[in-house]
């Protein structure tokens, strides 16, 4: 494998001349966003559904076979063994269209992190996917907080309509009353006696009628499509449910939200489909709107203002690094999210937060067998570089060093451990390790005073974290580490004067820990104990992340 400072490769690629018409056609045909679900929603089938449009794969397998073998990895990797596609543990790039897709990995289940949260950061948009029995759950929510505080287009699909669900009205109403946001039904299921056997898609007015194959999803689902203003759609639909649809619209006219592109763009409105990834039915409607109505890769904020794509030169940012657990390998791979201008392997760009030149060289055979390295990519793509512990999450690579693109915001843990070095010889090792592992962004530190001095206290969004702090702690430093779980668990970064600071962190069911940077944030014992905080010490204030 290739580092990714290579100082004695050929001379300086970065400033090649890049064809303007080309970086437009390239930004405009990109989509790359990310897929928020609680888990079994179907996210895992609707991916593989995906790639099955957009022709990465023939024949969509059974999700239950994959299910049964699925550990605490990505389970991109398995679809990636499996069916020998070029996929990376973060992204997964396909055309469908003539458009270029880059689907982020959000890894949920056991392997849900910070990393999760992290991925939207680089995502353009997102799919929100609803079952259509439980409507928003705890993770949905979770992820859409993300999205919403960045203003990320999202587009909801209500999945599992082949069986009975919630009424779909009802679903809008609930996820408008619980997110906060407003919905525009952009298909509408179409049942017949109480079957799912199509869609209407409100934007095109035209009725999708799908057709039985028999073969549970494994192939595109066919369709006869229907204008709505056909009068021969009663007979292709039959008179009942032609009559229910027609219901159903005038309600939708009269009573929903129209559509409004710009808001969809700022994430106050979300377009609303119904489907079934099992079945196929309603996939490829929704997949076409999708790239229609998804932005582009758009402008990045930075120190020196939005950066646009079409930017000729290379501009990006890392947002996720990933350790290689064999013990073989002991390098790391970054992956940076494109901003502008045009990647080409062994190029060499700036790191801005150390200010030297840095030659980027793709991963080669990065986990597939027969995965072909990345030559060229483009805004909205993410690559993965080798890495042996330059880059840190957040960072800026190209642009003339001045540039800084805005930092990925720190997400507040929900699990903490108390972390002590299982050989107490290895103390120095154990805190070196700690301490660039956090650097890292592989998880949060925050120290305790104790009477025995100062105790390290890690802060994790999933528990998965500390299975990999524990790991790469023993076989990157020789330090093996012991974690013992807290049941604080509600942590607030707290501001106001010192003495009310002291007070209010000392409190019954609290415990006063330091971050890294020395705030003081306090970690309540139960949601209760920090109910009653919120509402009864008004003397201080209170972060949900820092300062
Ligand atoms: P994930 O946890 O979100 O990745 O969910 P999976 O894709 O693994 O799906 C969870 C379960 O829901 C599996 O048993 C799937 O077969 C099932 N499932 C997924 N999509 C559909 C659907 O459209 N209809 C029905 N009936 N079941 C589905």
């Amino acid at each position: 494998m290739t580092d990714a400072v290579t100082p004695e490769l050929p001379p300086d690629q970065a400033s090649s001349d890049v064809d303007e018409t080309r970086l437009s056609r390239e930004i405009s045909r990109r989509r790359t966003f990310a897929i928020i679900s609680h888990p079994d929603a179907g996210k895992t089938t609707l991916t593989e559904k995906l790639l099955l449009y957009g022709g990465a794969i023939h024949l969509a397998g059974s999700v239950k076979a994959r299910r049964a073998t699925r550990h605490a990895t990505s389970d991109w990797m398995k679809l990636e063994q499996e069916r020998g596609i070029s996929v990376t543990s973060s992204v997964l790039q396909f055309e469908f269209m003539g458009y270029q897709l880059n689907l982020l990995d959000t890894p949920g289940h056991e392997d849900f992190s910070e990393d999760t949260y992290r991925t939207l950061v680089a995502a353009d948009s997102a799919i929100m996917l609803l079952d259509n029995r439980r409507g928003v759950e705890e993770r949905t929510r979770q992820l859409f907080d993300v999205c919403k505080m960045r203003r990320t287009p999202i587009f909801t699909l209500v999945n599992k309509c082949d069986r009975h669900g919630e009424d779909p009205l009802k679903l809008i109403q609930d996820v408008e009353a619980d997110l906060g946001i407003d919905c525009y039904a952009a298909t509408w299921p179409v049942f017949e006696n109480d079957v799912f056997v199509g869609v209407y898609d409100r934007l095109k007015r035209e009725v999708h009628l799908f057709e039985r194959s028999g073969d549970r999803g494994a192939t595109r689902a066919d369709d006869t499509i229907v204008s709505i203003d056909d009068p021969q759609l009663i007979e292709a639909m039959g008179e009942s449910a032609f009559d229910r649809l027609m219901t159903d619209i005038e309600l939708l006219d009269a009573a929903g939200h129209t559509y409004e592109h710009d808001r969809v763009i700022d994430g106050s409105l979300t377009p609303v489909f119904f489907g079934s990834a099992l079945t196929n039915f309603g996939i490829e409607p929704f997949l076409r709107e999708f790239l229609e109505l998804a932005p582009p890769p758009g402008p990045r904020e930075s120190n020196l203002g939005p950066v646009a794509p079409e930017r000729s030169d290379f501009t990006g940012f890392v947002f996720k690094i990933q350790a290689n657990m064999d013990p073989k390998h002991r390098d790391r791979v970054a992956f940076l999210r494109i901003v502008s201008g045009h990647f080409e392997a062994g190029m060499q760009v700036v790191h801005q937060r150390t200010g030297k030149p840095m030659r980027l060289a793709s991963p080669q055979q990065f986990m597939a067998r027969d995965r072909v390295a990345i030559e060229d990519a483009w805004p909205g793509d993410v690559i993965g570089v080798m890495d042996r512990g330059n880059l840190r999450i957040g960072d800026t690579l190209g642009g003339d060093g001045k540039l800084e693109f805005q930092g990925i915001p720190r997400f507040a843990p929900e699990h903490f451990a108390r972390a002590t070095p299982a050989d107490p010889m290895k103390r120095k090792q154990f805190d070196i390790g700690l301490r660039q592992l956090t650097e890292e962004g592989a998880a949060q530190v925050f120290f305790a005073e104790t009477s025995a001095g100062s105790q390290p206290i890690v802060g994790a969004v999933g528990q998965l974290q500390f299975d990999v702090m524990a790991f790469r702690l023993e076989y990157e430093y020789s330090a093996p580490c012991k974690f013992e779980k807290m049941n604080h668990r509600w942590p607030r970064w707290l501001t106001g004067k010192p003495a009310d600071v002291e007070r209010v962190a000392t409190g019954l069911g609290r415990m006063k820990v330091y971050d890294h940077k020395g705030h003081v944030v306090v970690l309540f014992q139960d949601q209760w104990a920090l109910r009653r905080a919120l509402q009864h010490e008004t003397s201080v204030q209170f972060h949900e992340t820092a300062p």
